[in-house]
């Protein structure tokens, strides 16, 4: 098939243009990873990680799914969090949203759409939690716009909610997780000045300590 046989085309060109700088790309990345960031986005093929922020294959370990949503139940969120901060130790994670999200505009309106109805309902929370300030917003666009915005803080907060990280920070590893926001139409990321780096920046009733701290 024609649209699958460019694909195996584009991989030879970039295995070329790979060794061609470094011979031994492929070998050293076969033997190890060792990202500094986990990114957490959407599935948006227009939102590449790595190109986005200009890293190489084993420098951004990247998660990614339908609007970007961490669920603190979602054992696929969970796993993929557990490895990069317990094994990979990684310093940052990154949470980062994009404006224009299909996912964001289709939880603001009252379609059934099927399934992703029931996982978009995370987005719907972030809506009824801040309704009063969404919808001071009469521009459709601009309340989506702040939508994406706060559904990306309180996604920060489930990430930061976790056993896992509070028992890095716990354990005084340096963690630091992050909120921003990507805009398809100039290519620029925005960060959202939300970077938490500790469990006394959350509310008391989400600060889990670890089991040690029992015994
Ligand atoms: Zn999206």
């Amino acid at each position: 098939m024609k649209e699958l046989k460019i694909l195996f085309q584009n991989n030879e060109k970039w295995i070329e243009a790979k060794t061609s700088q470094d011979p031994e790309y492929f070998k050293r990345l076969a033997k190890d990873q060792n990202p500094l960031y986990l990114w957490i986005g959407c599935s948006d093929s227009r939102v590449p990680a790595n190109e986005i922020v200009g890293l190489g294959g084993d420098e951004l370990l990247v998660h990614r799914n339908v609007a970007n949503i961490f669920p603190h139940t979602d054992f696929n969120c969970l796993s993929v969090l557990e490895f990069a901060v317990n094994i990979l130790k990684v310093k940052h994670v990154i949470v980062c949203g994009h404006y224009g999200c299909g996912g964001v505009k289709a939880a603001m309106e009252d379609h059934h759409l099927g399934l992703v109805d029931n996982w978009l309902r995370h987005i719907r929370d972030v809506y009824a939690k801040n309704k009063e300030e969404l919808e001071k917003i009469e521009d459709h666009r601009l309340r989506h716009n702040r939508l994406v915005e706060l559904h990306v803080l309180q996604q920060v907060l489930n990430v930061c909610h976790t056993t896992i990280v509070q028992d890095a920070w716990f354990h005084k590893q340096p963690l630091f997780v992050h909120g921003w926001v990507y805009d398809m139409e100039s290519g620029k990321l925005k960060d959202m000045n939300c970077c938490l780096s500790g469990s006394e920046q959350l509310e008391s009733i989400y600060r889990v300590l670890p089991p040690s701290k029992y015994t």
